[in-house]
């Protein structure tokens, strides 16, 4: 193994923030993985499971309803770190471009009665929900944003060097 030069992050220097983890080219079309970090890796404590879990029910119900954006979305799911979330996106925009989209998600999780398909039918651990924890943390990382709406930092990830593995592989992991 050995240290590359490439576009890669340095996941202890990572702040909160919007960021573009990814663009493929998908079936003739782009595709862009988004990294939605709620918290420093490494760094502070990571998201109660059970708020991830609901966040991850409410948040994913608000974009498949959005008229603006419910056509373009491919994917939201939470880090198994537990530390933010991915969203997959049709087309390939810069994170200010979505900045508003996810403001309104996490801002709509406050305004939730209930978690969206918390039942045994529609949920693989259905019991496993914290809806007041969720709107806590959803409350903090809205806010965020909205101090540091100017801030590039919460818009571009630190570079550093990235270790690769094997045959030229970059190491994924979040
Ligand atoms: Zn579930």
């Amino acid at each position: 193994m050995k240290l590359i030069r490439s576009f890669s992050v340095d996941h202890t220097a990572i702040v909160p923030g919007i960021f573009v983890s990814r663009v493929d080219e998908v079936g003739g079309g782009t595709v862009t993985t988004y990294d939605i970090r709620l918290k420093k890796p490494n760094r502070e404590p990571v998201i109660d499971v059970a708020a991830m879990h609901s966040l991850e029910h409410i948040i994913a119900t608000y974009l498949r309803n959005d008229n603006d954006w419910k056509d373009e979305i491919i994917y939201w799911g939470p880090m198994g770190c537990l530390t933010g979330f991915y969203l997959i996106l049709k087309g390939n925009r810069s994170p200010r471009e979505i900045y508003g989209l996810l403001l309104g998600a996490f801002k709509s999780v406050n305004e939730s009665q209930e978690v969206p398909g918390a039942t045994a039918v529609s949920c693989g651990n259905y019991l496993m929900h914290n809806l007041n924890m969720a709107k806590w943390y959803a409350s903090e990382f809205a806010a965020y944003l909205e101090e540091n709406a100017d801030n590039p930092a919460i818009f571009e990830y630190p570079q550093t060097e990235r270790l690769v593995t094997g045959e030229g592989q970059n190491f994924f992991d979040s």
